[in-house]
Order: structure tokens, then C-alpha cells, then sequence
């Protein structure tokens, strides 16, 4: 693997890590977070069927070796639909600059 590609939990895509969300166990407290962080990641793609199947099959849960809070998974589901959201304000703001 190429240095900072990132393999994800659910797909087993590879990509450059900046393309997934990263989810970690921070060391030492050892909550698994979103984001930045030490410890021990794992990385899933931003989509609906990566973050459903890892949910399900508990592929993070297993890279992690840790149990995964709910809300971990909410909250990628509520960035998942706030992208399309933030589409929709460039759309408009593209709109907005057009009018007179
Ligand atoms: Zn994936």
C-alpha cells in the first residue's frame, strides 16, 4: 500500500486517507471518537452502504477492538445527509450571484 492510502472497514477500498472518515480509539482514555486523534484507526468510506455495513457486521467495532457508541454512527449518518445539504447551499449562492 501506497504511504497515506487507507484501506476502509466496510468495502475494503483503498484510498488516500483523506478520503474517508476516520474513526479512533484514542489512547488512553480509549473512547472511540471521530477524527483527530492517537490510538489505534480505522477508516470507512463516506457512504451510506460502507457506514450501514459497518454497523451491521461490526467492522469497526473489530478494528478497533473496542465497543462503538451509537452516536458514533448517527453522527456519520447526520454528515452523510448534511453533505447533501451543503450541495444544495452552493447551489444556491451560485444562484443568488446570477440575480441582479
Ligand atoms: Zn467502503
Amino acid at each position: 500500500m501506497k504511504p497515506n492510502y487507507r484501506r476502509c472497514v466496510s468495502c475494503r477500498r483503498v484510498a488516500p486517507k483523506a478520503d474517508f472518515w476516520r474513526v479512533v480509539r484514542v489512547y488512553p482514555g480509549g473512547e472511540v471518537r471521530l477524527g483527530e486523534g492517537m490510538g489505534r484507526s480505522a477508516y470507512l468510506c463516506p457512504t451510506q452502504d460502507c457506514l450501514r455495513a459497518a454497523q451491521r457486521k461490526n467492522r469497526l467495532g473489530r478494528a478497533l477492538r473496542a465497543k462503538v457508541p451509537d452516536n458514533v454512527y448517527k453522527t456519520l449518518g447526520q454528515w452523510l445527509e448534511g453533505r447533501y445539504d451543503e450541495n444544495m447551499g452552493l447551489d444556491f449562492e451560485i444562484g443568488s450571484c446570477a440575480d441582479p
